[in-house]
């Protein structure tokens, strides 16, 4: 039998009635042994997450002011939960203990962390499932990335035949104090859980159907994405980690597990597999756009034979903290674009500096632009993929400011005005669509 590791996302385990939802799903395939719980969610479009709330009720008592706004709804919160569900485990010490800790660490991942921590003691004991506390055995390091060591400590608490239940979203750091993943962290923790429990498939189960091939508030119709590669997920990074948490696929590349995205809504719909490999029969799987770049603009005479001038481009932008997204050439000019996030404000700041010592003809900055990514491993046996695409875009007025095609043949980068993002996207979705038509 397969080995599945599921995780649950906050909005799928909201209340009592999604949290019977998520417990149907897991016993209707005794494969599904190793599961991952998220925090509470909200249960609808006014309400507010449990992780939320914690954060607030951290920094409140941090500051020194009464948090008993937050506190209150989660100790609400969490007690209907253990009412409704039946269960034992003393919630209510357990809340006791976190009021009392709550303004006693700088930093807020404590706090952060017991959303998951109390949402996975109360369906573990739903389901008659083993606890496995995080704390004990998902790793950091001093310096705040993963410790591989994790795998083994993990894998060998998940060695029984049973089912175990491992909260999302936290670690500890070698001192022994908790320390969280970013925002949306618990899908990296299905991840490791699913490669140390060496699983055959991630469920990641949330509340899509799956990823749309391109921004459905741009593209209402856009069609599902059925599957997909980690390397193309990664080049689709600009659609934002709305569905799926942009780290959790570094622990699956090296042993391969495939990813299922799946809807607890509707757990009949297929969903999206993300897999290693795939034959792609179509050039596109994804358009994926994003504003807020800026592009700074290099020419220099004889660029092309000064030998190091790239090198110091770029360990200028290093002393200054700034990393690029894209380099695009030219013989004698250089283009960098620069997310404005990582810019922060510093634009002629940088530019005065690469001024001073690069000595350059022409160095210009324009803000305002937004990237679009077509990509698609099927795009480097199709003749006419960027014709088609370049057309869609000369035939609506948008105007190209920058083209970047990456040697893998796996995407297209174009740069286009900010407020020609939504048009550039539709029609690039509508000439491929077309395109799958006519061939
Ligand atoms: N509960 C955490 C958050 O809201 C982690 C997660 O849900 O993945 O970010």
């Amino acid at each position: 039998m397969s080995r599945v590791t599921c995780k649950f996302g906050g909005s799928s385990l909201a209340d009592v009635a999604c949290v019977r939802g998520v417990v149907d799903i897991i016993r209707a395939d005794a494969g599904r042994r190793f599961v991952v719980p998220s925090a509470p969610g909200k249960r609808d479009a006014g309400d507010k997450k449990v992780t939320d709330l914690l954060y607030a009720w951290h920094s409140l008592a941090l500051g020194g002011l009464d948090p008993a706004e937050p506190r209150r709804i989660i100790e609400e919160r969490f007690l209907e939960l253990a009412r409704d569900l039946g269960v034992t485990f003393d919630i209510a010490a357990h809340l006791a203990e976190i009021a009392e800790k709550a303004g006693m660490y700088e930093a807020p991942d404590y706090m952060a962390s017991r959303g998951e921590y109390l949402n996975g003691r109360l369906v573990a004991e739903v389901l008659g499932a083993e606890f496995v506390d995080p704390a004990d055995c998902i790793r950091f390091r001093a310096t705040g990335e993963l410790d591989p060591a994790t795998y083994d400590l993990l894998g060998a608490r998940l060695q029984g035949d049973g089912l175990y239940v491992v909260p999302g979203f936290y670690g500890a750091l070698p001192d022994g104090t908790i320390k969280t993943f970013s925002r949306g962290g618990s899908d990296v923790t299905g991840s490791i859980v699913a490669r140390a429990s060496k699983s055959d498939l991630y469920e990641n189960w949330t509340d899509v159907s799956g990823f749309r091939m391109t921004d459905p508030r741009i593209v209402p119709s856009a069609r599902r994405i059925e599957e997909v590669t980690y390397t193309e997920l990664r080049e689709l990074s600009y659609m934002g980690a709305t569905v799926l948490h942009e780290e959790a696929i570094f622990p699956l590349r090296e042993p391969g597990i495939p990813i299922h995205i799946r809807n607890t809504k509707a757990p009949s719909e297929p969903g999206t597999m993300i897999v290693a490999e795939r034959e792609a029969a179509r050039p596109v799987c994804g358009i994926a756009g994003r504003a807020g770049f800026t592009m700074i603009n290099i020419e220099k005479t004889l660029m092309n034979r000064e030998k190091g001038f790239g090198r110091r481009v770029l360990t200028l932008l290093e002393e200054m903290n700034i990393s690029w997204e894209h380099l695009p050439t030219g013989i004698d000019t250089m283009s960098i674009i620069l997310r404005d996030d990582e810019l922060k404000g510093r634009g002629e700041e940088l530019l005065a500096t690469l001024k001073k010592f690069l000595s350059p003809d022409v160095i210009t900055l324009s803000p305002g632009l937004a990237m679009v990514a077509t990509v698609g491993q099927g795009m480097n046996h199709h003749i006419g993929v960027a014709a088609t695409l370049t057309a869609a875009l000369a035939k609506a007025g948008v105007n190209i400011r920058v083209i970047d095609q990456g040697s893998s043949e796996m995407n297209i980068i174009v740069g286009v005005e900010e407020k020609d993002l939504a048009a550039a996207v539709r029609v690039i979705y509508e000439a491929f669509e077309a395109w799958e038509g006519r061939h």
